[in-house]
C-alpha cells in the first residue's frame, strides 16, 4: 500500500491491480483497505481527529477524501471528508460516486451534502469503525439518513445536480481591471509566463472555468476561485451548494481540496488566487474569501473579478 500512501486519485486499472495483488474479489472491497492510509493524508491540527475516506467513483477510479481545518478561523471553514471526497470526484471530472469506506460514521451535515448527488439512496457506504476487518459489508445512504430533504424537494428534474455537467453560460464584465500581476511579492519570472501568457491571465480564466462549473441552483449565484502555487501550477475549486444551505462548500475551501488532492503541499506555498463571481449576487463570496485566505496563506493576494450570465449581458436585469 506503501506506493498509494500519497496519491488522491487511483486509476482504475491500478486499482484493478492492486486488488488483485490482496487478493480481493472485487476493487469495491479494496475501499475500507485504504482508508487507514487516507487518514494519514488528513489536516486537522485543531482537532487532530483523522478523517479517511475513500470513493468508487462510476469510471472505476478511486478518490481519497479527508478532513481539512484551518487555525484561526470559524469551525464553518472546515472541510469534511465526504465533501473533499465528492469535491475530489468534481475536480477530476468523474460523473459518479458507487459506494465509499470512510473511517467513522459520516456527520449529519456530511449525509446532507452527498443528498446533492443524483439518485444518492442507492450510494453505499462502509463505516470501517462499526465493522471487523473482515466485514466488508455497505449499507446504503438512506439507511443513515431516512426521510432525506434534498434536491428533489426544491429542483425540477432537469437542473444538474453536483458531478453533472454544468455550464453557467458566465463571462466576465468588460468593466473590471485585467488583474495586473496577482503574483503579489513573487519574483521568479520563469514561474509567471507560460508560452508568454501571464500566470496572472491564466488563474483568471481558471477561476471563471470554476464559476461556470460551481452548483448553486439554489441561490443562481455561482463563483470559482483558482489558486496557483510557487511552481505556477493551478488549482480550481468550485462553489457548491446543498439545498439545506448550511452545508454549502465554499469555493476557497474547493480550490484548496484541489490545492491537497493535487499534492500542492503547505499552504504557504500558494501565491496567487482569484474569484469570480456575480457583482450584485445574493450570495457573495468576496469577504469569506479573503479572511479565509489571510489565515490559510497570508502572503498570498486575493484578485476579485465579477462575471454576468449570457442573459444578463444582452439586457436582461442582474441577479
Ligand atoms: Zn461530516
Amino acid at each position: 500500500m506503501d506506493q498509494l500512501k500519497l496519491k488522491f486519485v487511483v486509476e482504475a486499472s491500478e486499482a484493478e491491480s492492486i486488488s488483485q495483488k490482496l487478493g480481493l474479489p472485487s476493487v469495491r472491497h479494496l475501499l475500507p483497505v485504504l482508508v487507514e492510509p487516507a487518514q494519514s493524508l488528513a489536516r486537522p491540527p485543531i482537532s487532530n481527529y483523522h478523517v479517511g475516506a475513500v470513493g468508487l467513483g462510476s469510471d472505476g477510479r478511486l478518490f481519497l477524501g479527508v478532513n481539512l481545518e484551518f487555525p484561526g478561523l470559524p469551525l464553518n471553514h472546515s472541510v469534511h471528508a465526504e465533501q473533499f471526497l465528492l469535491t475530489n470526484l468534481a475536480v477530476h471530472h468523474c460523473p459518479g460516486l458507487l459506494a465509499f469506506a470512510v473511517s467513522a460514521a459520516p456527520c449529519g451535515h456530511c449525509r446532507q451534502f452527498l443528498q446533492e448527488l443524483r439518485n444518492p439512496c442507492s450510494l453505499q457506504i462502509h463505516i470501517t469503525s462499526q465493522h471487523h476487518q473482515n466485514d466488508v459489508t455497505f449499507e446504503p445512504l438512506r439507511e443513515i439518513l431516512p426521510n432525506p430533504f434534498g434536491p428533489f424537494d426544491l429542483l425540477d428534474d432537469e437542473t444538474p445536480l453536483l458531478l453533472e455537467r454544468h455550464n453557467n453560460g458566465l463571462s466576465l464584465l468588460d468593466h473590471d481591471h485585467d488583474g495586473g500581476d496577482l503574483c503579489n511579492g513573487f519574483s521568479d519570472p520563469q514561474s509567471k509566463r507560460v508560452n508568454g501568457v501571464l500566470n496572472s491571465t491564466l488563474v483568471k480564466i481558471a477561476a471563471l472555468e470554476a464559476a461556470n462549473n460551481s452548483h448553486a441552483p439554489y441561490s443562481g449565484c455561482p463563483s470559482g476561485v483558482a489558486i496557483m502555487d510557487c511552481d505556477g501550477k493551478i488549482y480550481k475549486g468550485s462553489y457548491a451548494e446543498s439545498a439545506a444551505y448550511n452545508p454549502s462548500l465554499g469555493p476557497v475551501q474547493a480550490a484548496l481540496v484541489a490545492f491537497v488532492a493535487g499534492g500542492g503541499g503547505g499552504y504557504e506555498r500558494i501565491v496567487a488566487a482569484a474569484l469570480v463571481e456575480k457583482e450584485t449576487a445574493n450570495v457573495r463570496q468576496e469577504d469569506t474569501a479573503r479572511l479565509s485566505l489571510k489565515l490559510i496563506s497570508p502572503q498570498c493576494p486575493l484578485t476579485v473579478f465579477h462575471c454576468c450570465s449570457f442573459a444578463e449581458k444582452n439586457g436582461c436585469k442582474k441577479d
